[in-house]
């Protein structure tokens, strides 16, 4: 066992954690306060290649690993989560759909698109009465014996006024599964396409340089090419895109934690006095305990998330260890960040903290791509299915 990055992945973490430094952190304030996507960091992104990390060059990917996607995100969540949240949600969701789903025709016409950044991608799953229970989306798609016609409404579609290419599920009838249940189909879509509508652009509380939007699907007609995999066995396909997908989401926790704590330290140094750190105190102060508390934890939650990106990347199964990182990670950053907000005080309320801005972004990393309770499902179930002792232990 070797828990040091290999010199690849530590040379990425430097090279990018410079880029977020200097080309990304002077403007993360001004984003989150203007609220609106920020197409002026797109070129930036676009230099570093963070459109196509996780895919291969022959189609304009950086051909990262699970564990180089990580180091990235990571490091792109400390400086601003909601430029995370696109290059997550544009990588790990809508292009690794159709790379690890579609046909070789579409890979081919559709990765360079997105991983050059030519098209921003978007991924719409979630419903207005649809979001854990994925199975029960209401959106139809009809097969009418020559072409797909799809009609119903997403909601929280990240990047979902911005996008160039959708990647759209809808449920199909019976005659498309293989058991006899209603399926769900994945159709790629480009912008434009008629009957492609946008709806309502999201004001969130946090992470609100990240485009939130809901799509109005009116009589969409698709050709038979725009399925996604089989008609009707998306299901299976889209929960093997989330179970990637939250280990990408824990790693951007765990980049908002980092950044809690650095400012925590930063703080607290410049204080020591006022926290009662002296040579003259050997006890344990308040200061003290949250940032000893918070800088394990977040190594812990670092921990969670390789091992589960290092089973990725070593195509062995995954999905508990994805829940089990992206819970703890989660949960870390909500509290890391309020504690750091206790921490500081009053002077954290202002808008010139950056930690209340952290602390808003990471309450939505804690809900998106599956809530807590829902990674806590996911792990029990595991657990459950799995559990094999050969004798209890002895009272
Ligand atoms: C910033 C942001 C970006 C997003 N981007 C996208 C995107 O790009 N594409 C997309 O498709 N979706 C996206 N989503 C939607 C997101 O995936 C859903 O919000 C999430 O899956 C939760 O679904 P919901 O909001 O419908 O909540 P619900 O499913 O209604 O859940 C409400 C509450 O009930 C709990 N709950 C639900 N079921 C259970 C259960 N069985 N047991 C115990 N508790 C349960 C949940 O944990 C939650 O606390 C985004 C969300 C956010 C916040």
């Amino acid at each position: 066992m070797d828990f040091n990055l290999t010199p690849h992945h530590l040379e990425l973490q430097n090279r990018i954690r410079d880029f977020c430094d200097q080309k990304l952190a002077p403007k993360a304030k001004e984003r989150d306060q203007k609220e609106e996507f920020s197409w002026e960091a797109v070129p930036l992104l676009k230099e570093m290649g963070l459109f196509g990390i996780p895919f291969a060059k022959k189609y304009g990917g950086l051909g990262e690993d699970e564990l180089g996607l990580c180091v990235i995100l990571e490091e792109l969540g400390r400086v601003d989560a909601s430029i995370a949240l696109t290059i997550e949600s544009h990588n790990g969701l809508c292009s690794s759909q159709i790379y690890l789903h579609g046909s070789e025709e579409q890979r081919l016409r559709y990765i360079p698109r997105l991983a050059s950044g030519q098209d921003l991608g978007a991924w719409a799953l979630t419903e207005p009465g649809a979001g854990s229970d994925a199975a029960s989306i209401q959106t139809r798609a009809e097969f009418d014996g020559t072409q797909w016609i799809l009609n119903g409404s997403k909601t929280f579609t990240t990047q979902g006024s911005v996008a160039g290419i959708y990647v759209i599920f809808a449920k199909t009838s019976a005659e498309f599964t293989e058991n006899g249940r209603e399926g769900l189909t994945a159709f790629v879509v480009e912008k434009g396409t008629p009957g492609l509508n946008i709806g309502k652009i999201e004001k969130k509380m946090g992470l609100r340089s990240s485009d939130t939007a809901q799509l109005h699907l009116h009589n969409l007609k698709l050709s038979k090419d725009a399925v996604i995999g089989k008609a009707g066995r998306a299901f299976r396909d889209a929960m093997v895109v989330l179970d990637g997908g939250r280990v990408a989401i824990s790693a951007i926790s765990v980049g908002i934690a980092r950044a809690a704590l650095e400012e925590g330290i930063r703080w607290v140094k410049e204080r020591e006095t006022e926290y009662g750190i002296s040579p003259e105190n050997p006890g344990l102060t308040y200061a003290q305990r949250v940032l000893a508390q918070i800088a394990s934890e977040v190594d812990a939650a670092r921990l969670l998330t390789y091992r589960a990106a290092f089973l990725m990347d070593q195509k062995r199964p995954y999905s508990q260890e994805a829940s089990m990182a992206k819970l703890i990670s989660g949960d870390l950053a909500v509290r890391a960040t309020s504690e750091i907000l206790d921490l500081i005080g009053p002077e954290a309320s202002s808008l010139e903290c950056p930690v209340q801005r952290f602390f808003r972004d990471s309450k939505l990393y804690q809900i998106g791509e599956g809530s807590s309770q829902i990674q806590q499902l996911v792990i029990s179930r595991h657990l459950l299915k799995n559990f094999q002792s050969p004798s209890p232990v002895k009272a």
